[in-house]
């Protein structure tokens, strides 16, 4: 088959995309230069459907949050890797105000149906999960480079007409790097570096993420990470001294002081992100055979396979990007002019 979609990353976006387009039946070939400075390589991997200091719904969890087990679960079966897991969160109030918070959001029935039991210093929240990124990586990796769909190169600037001539359309979905390439100028990107910490640790409950400004989650048998920092505006995705010991602070705090546990690793990433903290996708404006999955912020485990799935039906049937999501809601359109033009391949 000719290989219709050429996909620039192979990160998470550039994984789930590929997978989808496998699953549709559409040619396509990848590219990924080895992870160098991949984001998902520092991810967690969590599904947290109540989040921030405010605790705020994840968006559109009710349908994303299914629709991700669904395809992580696709995944497994078809990779022989587990990658999903069932968790709850032990979330432990920060202060006064995040208390009154939740007392006042569960009073109107906002938290709905993930606030679970209350405790003396915090609540549950249900119908979490974890996603193991680093295995879902490694397993597509393996399985589209003995396919020969995989190149390990990096892409360069030079290689876009070319690639744009010989492909019907090439998807950019190489995170901070797109970001800061200059393809999608128009995008008002924002960046949110984040650092984690790995840890052995002896005892913790395998189905419970602990949380409390940071989370701890356990990761295998006498293995957690704590994390995650955020640092908008940084973009050196180098792990720093600074977040170490704050990491390690939060892991006693989690933890409780009788509890000894080492570090046995440390990683970092830069998050990209939008203003409107939603995700984008789409068309280039002007250049309608390039395209991008990209700002996936720090819910990429939850809102890639919806991106992908969008692009899957827009290249078979020419549907419209949601526009919550769509790259066209960052021009400044015309009434009338919803989105860049679109043509199918398949
Ligand atoms: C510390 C930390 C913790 C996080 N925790 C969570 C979490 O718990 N849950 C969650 O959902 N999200 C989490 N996130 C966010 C998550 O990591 C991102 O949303 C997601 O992984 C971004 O994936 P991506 O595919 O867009 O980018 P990336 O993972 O950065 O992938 C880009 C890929 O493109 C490749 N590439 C780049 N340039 C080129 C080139 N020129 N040529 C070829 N290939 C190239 C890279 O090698 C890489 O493989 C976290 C992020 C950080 C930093």
């Amino acid at each position: 088959m000719r290989p219709d979609v050429l996909i620039l990353g192979q990160g998470l976006a550039g994984t789930l995309l590929a997978w989808e387009l496998e699953r549709a039946g559409i040619g396509f070939r990848l590219v990924d230069c080895g992870h160098a400075g991949a984001a998902t390589l520092a991810a967690a991997g969590i599904i947290n459907p109540i989040t921030g200091r405010r605790l705020v719904k994840s968006w559109r969890i009710g349908t994303l949050g299914p629709a991700a087990r669904d395809t992580y679960r696709a995944l497994e079966a078809e990779l022989g890797v587990p990658l999903w897991r069932d968790l709850r969160v032990r979330r432990r109030f920060a202060d006064e105000r995040e208390r009154h918070t939740w007392r006042d959001k569960v009073a109107r029935g906002e938290l709905a149906p993930y606030a679970g039991d209350a405790e003396a210093d915090g609540f549950w929240i249900e119908h979490a999960a974890r996603v193991d990124l680093g295995a879902l990586l490694a397993a597509a990796r393996a399985r589209w480079l003995s396919a020969g769909r995989l190149r390990v190169e990096a892409f360069g600037p030079a290689d876009l007409a070319r690639e744009t001539a010989r492909h019907a359309i090439v998807i950019d979905c190489t995170g901070r790097a797109a970001a800061e390439g200059g393809r999608f100028a128009f995008v008002p990107w924002e960046y949110s570096k984040g650092e984690m910490l790995e840890l052995a640790v002896a005892g913790l409950d395998p189905g419970v993420v602990i949380n409390r400004r940071h989370w701890i989650v356990p990761v295998g048998a006498g293995a957690a990470w704590v994390g995650a920092t955020h640092d908008p505006g940084l973009r050196d995705p180098r792990p720093t001294p600074a977040a170490r010991a704050a990491l390690e602070a939060s892991a006693q705090d989690l933890l409780g002081a009788g509890t000894p546990f080492a570090v046995t690793g440390h990683r970092a990433g830069v998050r990209v992100t939008l203003p409107d903290k939603r995700p984008v996708a789409g068309r280039h404006p002007d250049q309608p055979h390039l395209g991008l999955i990209n700002g996936l912020g720090a819910k990429g485990a939850l809102w890639a396979p919806l991106l992908a799935r969008q692009w899957v039906d827009h290249l078979q049937a020419a549907t419209p990007f949601d526009l919550e999501v769509d790259v066209a809601r960052f021009l400044r359109l015309p009434p009338g002019r919803s989105t860049p033009s679109a043509s199918s391949v398949g």
